[in-house]
């Protein structure tokens, strides 16, 4: 499930292997995951440009290609690779660009996210939707700003990408899970302190996990747990409890996370 530092991740290999370089040619595998052009139309609109400096908004990478940006969203199951232009093709790849001596491909197994392009500014808004400021440069004032505005439970605050882009289910979960705060907590009643506990572990999960290029699955994270069916808090040893927040399944210590 790709969060913010996957993207970081796909953003640097990106600018590592396609930036600045032409485009021969862009191979649409798939027409369903180019959604908001055909791909006559997406191929006419980057062949022959150059890729620009890489940028990543919360999980959204984005590829300067000429006067035009190539969105991507990696959904569940997204990724970037880069082959040799012979090498064979994988039956998730979904689509090619193709340049002198190799190929960036967009893979996706379980098609969700999917590849746009946008001509400017407001149409990438129009793709994205209003985007949050990105959680790994969210700097404390505006991070209480944005939460005293704020209704409803706290994990799903922290997930809405409107509000601060570039959280997912399991960087939310650990940060909640450090400051011992219950995901379903109304966000009016947590106190001035625990707004700050709250991101001061935002700050310290993004850093560590940085190191990774990914949410560890160390022995002080809950993510190496919470797949397991006994699962356990690493801190104090409960069984972790299960809540749909949002639409995605929350994990949390009911000993560590009152309410
Ligand atoms: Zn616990």
């Amino acid at each position: 499930m790709p969060e913010l530092l996957d993207v970081e991740g796909f953003r640097r290999f990106a600018e590592r292997h396609v930036a600045g370089r032409a485009i021969r040619s862009v191979h649409v595998l798939d027409r369903e995951l180019v959604r908001n052009r055909s791909a006559r139309s997406l191929q006419s609109a980057l062949a022959g440009q150059r890729f620009g400096t890489a940028r990543r908004h919360g999980k959204w990478l984005i590829l300067p290609a000429g006067e035009a940006e190539l969105l991507m969203h990696f959904g569940m199951t997204g990724a970037l690779a880069w082959a040799p232009n012979d090498a064979d093709r994988h039956r998730h790849d979904r689509l090619v660009v193709v340049f002198d001596g190799g190929e960036l491909r967009y893979n996706n197994m379980r098609r969700f996210g999917g590849v746009w392009l946008a001509r400017d500014a407001d149409e990438r808004e129009l793709v994205t939707g209003s985007l949050g400021p990105d959680a790994a440069t969210l700097g404390p004032e505006k991070f209480a700003a944005l939460l005293d505005a704020r209704r409803g439970g706290i994990k799903a605050a922290l997930m809405d990408q409107h509000l601060i882009a570039g959280l997912g289910n399991l960087m939310s979960d650990e940060i909640l899970w450090r400051a011992r705060v219950h995901p379903e907590a109304s966000v009016g009643s947590l106190t001035p302190h625990r707004r700050q506990k709250i991101y001061h572990e935002l700050r310290a999960v993004i850093g560590e996990s940085s190191r990774y290029g990914r949410v560890p699955h160390g022995r002080r994270w809950l993510t190496r747990m919470r797949d397991d069916r006994d699962a356990s808090c690493p801190r104090c040893g409960s069984r972790l409890s299960r809540t749909r927040v949002a639409g995605r399944t929350a994990c949390w210590c009911p000993r560590c996370q009152r309410r």
